[in-house]
């Protein structure tokens, strides 16, 4: 039996914006998401601007969320801010394993499992990031990739119900380039990660919403949204232009 899945579009600002700016482009979003639209909506502002969006968003039903976390719950961490001072902030969703932090902040499987754990544990819903590089697609080693990053992140998680768990496919090649997955190889992986999901999970399996993410824009959302396991897109560089971000939502329905 197919599961109803609500459409989920995220937008990550990454390393972007003032505080001004922020205010600014969440209030946009805000104003020009419908009110009926099918898709659940979540901004990820920089940590400066979470306090700053949370209270644009307040009374909208558009989501917080926050682009990573650390494990701890509190302590001598420095520079580290904690799942349980993102619940504080308002958010709903945190953002773990993008592969941004993977490359440039040492994230490993291990350490997104640590990071998982907590963001469950302080009643978050993590969005968990898996995704090949150029070489490995190249050397037809996607499948495995996914396989060992979905595994390592997940480890002996189980979350309560699919909706505290949600996972993006991002292929490395196609984040921030231009260059997006067909559909047919978008939804390849999507399937095999939900077939991984069902082994890992369980029927909660179905209740999982996949966010595809690598270059969504207007043009190509609504035939990936499409895709019978596309439940959702991860967006990045068009999140941070309302007239790029809503068509793509109003593309999810
Ligand atoms: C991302 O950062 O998650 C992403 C998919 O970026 P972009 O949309 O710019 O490729």
């Amino acid at each position: 039996m197919m599961a109803e899945r609500q459409p989920f579009i995220a937008g990550n600002w990454k390393m972007h914006k003032t505080l001004a700016e922020a205010r600014t482009l969440a209030r946009d979003i805000r104003q020009g998401a419908a009110p009926g639209r099918r898709a659940e909506v979540a901004l990820a502002p920089p940590y400066t601007a979470l306090a700053a969006v949370a209270a644009e968003l307040a009374g909208s039903g558009l989501r917080l969320a926050a682009q990573d976390t650390f494990w701890e719950r509190q302590g001598a961490f420095t520079g580290a801010i904690s799942p349980a001072m993102l619940a504080d902030v308002g958010c709903h969703y945190v953002i773990v394993g993008h592969s941004e932090r993977r490359q440039h902040f040492g994230d490993t499987d291990a350490t997104v499992n640590r990071k998982l754990t907590a963001v469950v544990a302080a009643g978050l819903i993590p969005i968990l990031c898996v995704g090949e590089t150029q070489a490995e697609r190249a050397a037809g080693q996607t499948l495995q990739v996914v396989r060992g990053q979905l595994e390592g992140g997940l480890g002996a998680l189980k979350p309560a119900s699919g909706s505290a768990l949600v996972v993006a496919y991002e292929p490395v090649w196609a984040i921030g380039t231009g260059l997006t997955a067909t559909p047919g190889q978008a939804q390849t992986v999507h399937h095999f990660i939900r077939s991984l999901l069902r082994e890992f999970l369980g029927p909660a399996a179905e209740e999982i919403r996949l966010q595809y993410g690598g270059s969504v824009t207007p043009d190509n959302a609504a035939i990936l949204l499409a895709q019978p396991d596309i439940d959702g897109a991860l967006v990045g560089g068009a999140s941070l232009k309302p007239e790029l971000f809503l068509p793509i939502i109003a593309a999810a329905g």
